[in-house]
């Protein structure tokens, strides 16, 4: 399972990167892929990312924004040849980063590691950079739902469900109130995170499924404008979930089935 890495401010390594030589670059309506070498990888990751574009900004009923990565507007996509050069020019060291996303500077910074590039990485942080477009920056955005957005986007979703599933069965699962306060980015146990990223993913899932995009758009818009996860819960679903033990119980249901 792949783990993401956001930084939302790094401007002096975009001024970097924006000034560094050797790039080469391929355009589309949305956006721009720089690239070193290997223009045929660049153009279908070019040709991927209009693709999930469209399906992600729709899975959110983000589609009437659509205009608003045009021309300069457009999300820029590096893509360094291996991970020695992404790691090199970046200083980011993790084992488990390979890749991310500055929201403000609209940029996707990675290397070229084929199918997990285009199937997991581009999906997830291109949903982290059309959710920041909606939500914006001024709100606080609690990182499990941050993540958890992305990683269902990401088709990770199926592995997530098997993993939750585990961790209810066996009763290893984070406590849902424990999980929305933890800052993952500074995780070092490994299996912590990824059960972290498995159960956001899970109760992303969870509302979407079962109460649809709609509302959740609505519960996002709640947590942007000031609300606590609680009471955007009660406003939002007032008939069936009022708190987040409310939640923790009906995902607990919904995933172990008890
Ligand atoms: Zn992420």
């Amino acid at each position: 399972m792949r783990i993401c890495y956001v930084i939302i401010i790094i401007g002096l390594l975009c001024c970097g990167l924006a000034q560094a030589s050797g790039w080469q670059a391929v355009k589309s309506e949305h956006f721009v892929v720089y690239y070193k070498e290997d223009k045929n990888f660049a153009g279908e990751t070019l040709r991927q990312a209009e693709k999930y574009y469209n399906k992600i900004a729709s899975d959110l009923g983000y589609s009437r924004y659509d205009k608003f990565w045009q021309w300069e507007n457009r999300v820029k996509i590096y893509i360094y040849p291996t991970r020695e050069d992404f790691v090199e020019s970046t200083g980011i060291e993790r084992q488990w980063a390979n890749g991310m996303a500055n929201y403000e500077k609209k940029e996707i910074i990675s290397y070229k590691w084929s199918k997990g590039f285009t199937e997991s990485l581009l999906p997830h942080e291109l949903t982290h950079l059309i959710f920041r477009d909606f939500v914006g920056f001024t709100g606080k955005i609690p990182l499990w739902l941050d993540e958890g957005v992305a990683q269902w986007e990401e088709k990770a979703r199926g592995h997530a469900i098997k993993i939750v599933k585990n961790l209810i069965k066996d009763g290893n699962y984070i406590p849902v109130r424990r999980l929305m306060a933890m800052d993952v980015r500074h995780e070092d146990n490994y299996e912590l995170a990824r059960n972290f990223y498995a159960q956001a993913t899970t109760l992303v899932g969870y509302l979407i499924e079962e109460y649809g995009g709609i509302k959740f758009s609505l519960f996002c818009r709640q947590l942007r404008d000031g609300k606590s996860v609680d009471e955007a819960l009660s406003f939002v679903y007032a008939n069936s979930i009022r708190s987040v033990d409310e939640l923790e119980k009906k995902w607990l249901k919904y995933y172990g089935g008890g």
